[in-house]
């Protein structure tokens, strides 16, 4: 029978399992100490103040949001390359998502687009750092706009030197099962200001509270902060293993085509190639045991409604843009398998250009 390798897959060890049975065995569940120490140790890690850690990246974003005072009628910039469930976090605070087209190269938010875009309604730009490569932090930074970070896919990326997730106003995380590290479902937002840490963490549990307007079941549990503590642990030796076979991968890839597209200081999240037809080399890669997906499933003007022209390298990557099995569970012959798969369906990749 043909090995499957699937296009993720979670890496949890028997200590994971450990610390986390250790935890429902001790019979403190809901959110506690254990949740406290996550939030204190991934917040060092990043270089911020504080976080709050709560059940979803989502739901990090929601808050945010909802932290920054941001309201119906205020307007949110964000990327049309990006998961859809950025778009949901900001029509569920009621904003209004304003699209900005990505960069040409590389997956990012384009700063050039995003600044043709800020009116006096702008209330926030989100940020995200695209398949493990960090975003040109340092230009949004000039724009007078709060900058929320979007790190569910980059936690450990470093820009210049810092860890990615420092720079803004505020940062989310995820530790959804496909994502870097995982607590089942989760996320995080770190900040560096005790004001908003203050507003964040009220409004994560609704019991005894003066009013019932802002206060939201979203908190993380002590389980899932045992597993994620013990996850992050892992954290340095997951990128190094990322790292490495992005390295291997590189190699093919510069042989038969372009170069994939990654900023210094990437996690190597996910490996996205380029090719003339996604359908037919996500197809032929399957029939040879490897999953292959679109890292992104729609882009987002398409949910909105809003013409494709005005986002052409959005439309360039989604017409391109193809995400192959890259995680540290991978075994040595799963690796040369896909080695051995990417050379042997070369004939799709890019020309160089
Ligand atoms: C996964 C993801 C989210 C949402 O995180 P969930 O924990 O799945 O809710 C937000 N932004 C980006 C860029 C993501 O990849």
């Amino acid at each position: 029978m043909k090995r499957i390798i699937p296009h993720s897959r979670p890496t949890i060890s028997e200590d994971d399992v450990q610390k986390a049975a250790s935890n429902l065995r001790g019979g403190k569940i809901a959110t506690g100490e254990e949740t406290g120490f996550f939030e204190k140790e991934l917040s060092r890690y990043i270089g911020s103040l504080g976080g709050v850690a709560v059940n979803s990246g989502t739901n990090a974003l929601f808050l945010s949001l909802k932290a920054l005072g941001i309201k119906k009628g205020d307007e949110v910039i964000l990327p049309s390359y990006v998961c859809a469930s950025v778009l949901s976090a900001i029509n569920l605070a009621g904003a209004r998502p304003v699209l900005a087209d990505i960069e040409e190269e590389g997956y990012n938010i384009s700063p050039d687009s995003v600044e043709s875009k800020i009116t006096s309604k702008t209330k926030a730009v989100i940020v995200p750092h695209m398949f493990g490569s960090p975003a040109r932090i340092d230009k949004f930074l000039k724009l007078k706009v709060p900058i929320i970070e979007d790190c569910a896919q980059s936690v450990g990326g470093e820009f210049k030197g810092k860890k990615i997730g420092s720079f803004g106003k505020l940062s989310i995380f995820s530790f959804y099962a496909t994502k870097v590290f995982t607590t089942g479902q989760g996320g995080m937002v770190t900040t560096h200001s005790k004001e908003i840490l203050e507003k964040l963490r009220d409004m994560t549990q609704y019991d005894g509270r003066e009013s019932y307007l802002v206060s939201y079941n979203m908190a993380m549990t002590d389980f899932q902060a045992a597993l994620g503590r013990s996850q992050l642990k892992m954290l340095g030796s997951f990128i190094k293993k990322r790292r490495a076979i992005a390295a291997r991968y590189d190699k093919i890839i510069k042989e038969f085509g372009r170069a994939p597209k990654r900023a210094e200081g990437s996690i190597c999240f996910r490996y996205v190639v380029e090719v003339e037809d996604p359908e037919n080399f996500i197809g032929e890669m399957g029939r040879r045991g490897v999953m292959c997906a679109r890292p992104i499933f729609r882009p987002l003007h398409s949910y909105l409604g809003l013409n494709a022209r005005i986002f052409p390298n959005t439309e360039k990557a989604q017409g391109r843009a193809v995400s192959v099995p890259i995680y540290p569970s991978m075994s040595e012959e799963e690796i040369s398998a896909v080695e051995t798969s990417l050379r042997a369906t070369r004939s799709f990749l890019s020309k160089p250009i």
